[in-house]
């Protein structure tokens, strides 16, 4: 008799547990968390690979290297990044 009470508090605990974990990953799919894919917003100061200076994000040059989104203060310092890495 207690085992069976033992197996049925475990059944809906794992019924519960998967509820949770569906609900969670429901709610990240409606809205995303800025944090959790390294993102930040767009007035953000980031700072430039390159020569190491700081500009709002809104303001940078966007490229995507290596699969990579990076963000440059000009287009020089993009295509010397770019030349410096060996990316064509
Ligand atoms: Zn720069």
């Amino acid at each position: 008799m207690l085992v069976r009470l033992l197996i049925f508090a475990l059944l809906v605990w794992g019924a519960y547990y998967l509820v949770k974990k569906m609900i969670g990953a429901y709610r990240d799919y409606l809205e995303p968390r800025q944090d959790q894919n390294g993102s930040v917003s767009e007035t953000e100061l980031i700072r430039d690979p390159q020569c190491g200076a700081y500009f709002m994000k809104q303001q940078g040059v966007k490229a995507v290297i290596d699969g990579r989104v990076v963000y440059f203060c000009s287009e020089q310092c993009h295509e010397r990044y770019r030349q410096s890495r060996g990316v064509k």
